[in-house]
């Protein structure tokens, strides 16, 4: 694990869209210097897609600012690995749910790794959570927010909630009194009562609990609010997911938890928009759909996906195409090599002026970030400082004291954005190249160009790039990627 560098702890200006409100607030968690927040997670019924991690790379890059700024981030992400999905998946494989969810759960986890997103402090499933939900229904019985339907399961009455619909901005007045929906998911022109607990029927089959409430399961959105209130406490500072989950979702989640504790539920929504793939809409009958272990396999580079995901400002629609693809891996490879190049320098310096130039991308780097995460403007910012250092180097004018604390900046911002990793101070030469490079001078003093260039392809092949430069020759190791 990369060291964490030391955070910048002024937090003063740091403001969030608030869905919610419709409008960008100051941003200042219940207590001091920590943060709750609860992340909606994978429904584990198959791989993830890019859209799912266009969600999962934001909730990433939040958490990561906060963290630069100073704060301690306590962090929930459930999975969901019961719901009418998982069911309907492990039906058709005729195999045990657990066998089927833990199967897409592991490639979850492993797709996060290779996306270097951030673990969160907990990972509650839904199976292990059944008497926490069970509790939370009994008490809104208790409270008349929730009864039993004919069929045995048990809803929601959204006509007691004097609030429902603040999130989505929903006129309850235009809903149906006594209609009511038993699927986890339903479009805003169908919101009515909605199903806490479902009775069992054939379509579940071996999948139930027996429960004081009946024999049944979960609905999907008692779920969040059961384990979000168990992990975090009766509010939470941040809830985030993607937009398509304020309704009827999220909007669920606030008239649940809220009629439980009477508090107030979450203090900031915070939502990412949709990807679109190639202008369109992802659907498998669109043959754009794409998963990481797709892209993967077609060689593109997991930290490329993540600097495309994460470059576009979560509140814009962002357009995934293969050329966009394309210009974010030589992003990433232009800060790689910066910082790889920044080994190289051992000019006079550049005294003064190099204190400058850091100031103002820090100050260009992290104003942007603190307005709403708005990482565009922030970009530009750093890559507009790379492109002044790199002309600093080749004019061997920084010193190796300015480019250590040039380092020291890059990956403090690598902190946050996530993509260059570990880059390594110093590499080290195989023996046997070092060998090769002595006999390659050796060849090129006494004009031997062709046994010159033998040799270079010889430790090409070993992947030791060689450039002849007045200075003499140089060498660096190809990264395999
Ligand atoms: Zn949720």
């Amino acid at each position: 694990m990369l060291e964490r560098i030391k955070m910048e702890r002024s937090a003063e200006n740091l403001r969030f869209f608030n869905t919610l409100t419709r409008k960008k607030e100051k941003f200042v968690p219940l207590e001091k210097r920590k943060v709750k927040m609860y992340t909606c997670g994978p429904t584990v019924y198959d791989f993830a897609h890019i859209g799912n991690f266009r969600t999962f790379v934001f909730q990433d890059l939040l958490r990561r600012w906060l963290e630069y700024r100073g704060f301690k981030v306590a962090q929930v992400m459930n999975i969901t690995d019961i719901d009418d999905r998982t069911i309907e998946g492990s039906r058709k494989e005729n195999i045990p749910i657990k066998q089927y969810t833990e199967r897409y759960t592991k490639a979850f986890f492993e797709d996060l790794e290779a996306l270097n997103i951030e673990r969160a402090e907990h990972y509650p499933k839904a199976t292990e959570h059944i008497p926490d939900m069970v509790a939370s229904i009994k008490q809104l019985m208790r409270k008349g927010y929730a009864y039993k339907g004919e069929d045995g399961s048990v809803y929601y009455d959204i006509s007691k909630f004097k609030d429902y619909g603040k999130l989505s901005k929903i006129k309850i007045e235009e809903l149906k009194p006594g209609a009511r929906v038993k699927v986890d998911e339903y479009g805003k022109e169908k919101a009515c009562d909605f199903a806490l607990w479902k009775a069992w029927d054939k379509e579940d089959g071996d999948v139930f609990w027996e429960t004081e409430i009946g024999k049944g399961r979960p609905g999907w959105h008692i779920e969040c609010s059961t384990m979000a209130m168990k992990y975090l406490g009766e509010t939470l500072d941040i809830h985030s997911g993607g937009v398509d989950l304020i309704f009827p979702h999220h909007e669920n989640e606030i008239a649940q938890s809220e009629a439980v504790t009477g508090k107030e539920f979450a203090r900031f929504w915070l939502h990412s928009e949709h990807l679109l793939v190639q202008g369109k809409r992802m659907a498998k009958r669109f043959g754009n759909f794409y998963t990481l272990r797709d892209l993967a396999a077609k060689g593109y580079d997991p930290r490329a996906i993540r600097y495309l995901l994460v470059s576009t400002h979560y509140r814009q629609q962002l357009n995934f195409t293969f050329e966009g693809l394309k210009a974010a891996k030589s992003a990433v490879d232009r800060l790689t090599n910066f910082v790889e190049r920044l080994h190289e320098a051992d000019g006079e310096g550049y005294g003064e002026k190099i204190e400058v130039l850091m100031g103002d991308v820090k100050k260009n780097f992290n104003a942007p970030m603190d307005d709403d995460l708005n990482i565009s403007v922030a970009l530009a910012a750093l890559f507009d400082f790379v492109r002044e250092a790199n002309k600093l180097i080749d004019n061997n004018v920084l010193s190796k004291e300015e480019a250590e604390k040039i380092y020291n900046l890059i990956m403090k911002f690598d902190s946050v954005l996530g993509v260059i990793g570990e880059a390594k101070r110093e590499e080290k030469l195989p023996k046997e190249a070092e060998e090769l490079i002595r006999r390659r001078e050796e060849a090129r003093k006494a004009e031997n160009w062709k046994k010159a260039d033998k040799i270079r392809e010889q430790l090409k092949v070993m992947g030791v790039i060689l450039e002849d430069t007045p200075q003499g020759v140089k060498w660096k190791i190809e990264r395999k990627r």
